[in-house]
């Protein structure tokens, strides 16, 4: 097979992969939303379809559905550009995605939010959709702290501290984006944003009031560091961490 895209595929091809084993199908959520002076708006949905597709490869049964590039970032609409769903709306999108993924022969949907603000509704479809298709394994990566652990993680073994890796368009975001699309990356704008904890209070601050009441300029932690280099490593094993986890749940199941 040339691709596991299914975006890049043709239906017979796609029947053809499904018929053959390929009974997995990876979807990432994302945003279009604000990412500081730096970073482009696509840059959650472009991190989140490169995860999936590196996850679908890794996974070897599946295939790549067309990434969700609109989320919940009600929380960003200060600032311009910030596309926003309501959670009802990204649950029904959800649901549609999986109705459409159980007709043609999936029999496992993995769904992997790569925007913060996605996760408890993404956790919360895969609940509803589960109880309407209980032969099939509908799951995801919903664990935010999970996730920025990694992240954060990751990112310290380079030296970097967990405030500067950050947990939007910091060190970290920055340089998966430099890694994915450098041309888009506006280098002479890095400057750094907040740069205090960011654990539950700080969430709620930012999901009642929105990102203003923590920063100006819309970047929790310091992109100043970022690096292309670095930015492939994280996603490489962002993507490992991911499949490693998807595939140890899918065992007990059923
Ligand atoms: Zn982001």
């Amino acid at each position: 097979m040339k691709t596991v895209r299914m975006e890049e595929m043709t239906w017979p091809q796609i029947k053809a992969a499904i018929a053959s084993g390929f009974t997995t199908a990876v979807v990432g959520v994302g945003s279009t939303e604000q990412h500081g002076p730096h970073l482009p708006t696509m840059t959650d949905a472009r991190i989140g379809d490169e995860l999936a597709h590196r996850v679908a490869l890794k996974l070897g049964n599946a295939l790549h559905a067309r990434t969700i590039a609109v989320g919940l970032s009600d929380h960003h609409l200060a600032f311009p550009g910030t596309l926003s769903l309501k959670p009802e709306t990204l649950q029904r999108i959800l649901r549609d995605y999986v109705d459409s993924l159980v007709r043609h022969g999936f029999t496992r949907i993995v769904f992997l939010p790569s925007h913060g603000g996605n996760f408890s509704t993404v956790q919360a479809a895969i609940e509803e959709a589960r109880e309407a298709h209980p032969r099939v394994e509908i799951t995801g990566y919903t664990d935010l702290f999970g996730l920025t652990g990694f992240l954060n993680s990751a990112s310290a073994e380079y030296g970097v501290t967990a405030e500067a890796s950050g947990a939007h368009a910091g060190e970290n975001e920055t340089s998966m984006m430099m890694a994915l699309e450098s041309d888009l990356v506006v280098t002479d704008e890095f400057a750094p944003g907040y740069l205090g904890p960011t654990g539950e209070n700080e969430l709620k601050i930012i999901f009642d009031k929105g990102m203003p009441a923590l920063t100006s300029n819309g970047v929790l932690g310091d992109p100043r560091t970022a690096s292309a280099e670095r930015g492939e490593t994280y996603l490489e094993r962002l993507a490992a961490f991911l499949a490693a986890e998807m595939e140890q749940r899918s065992a007990p199941r059923r």
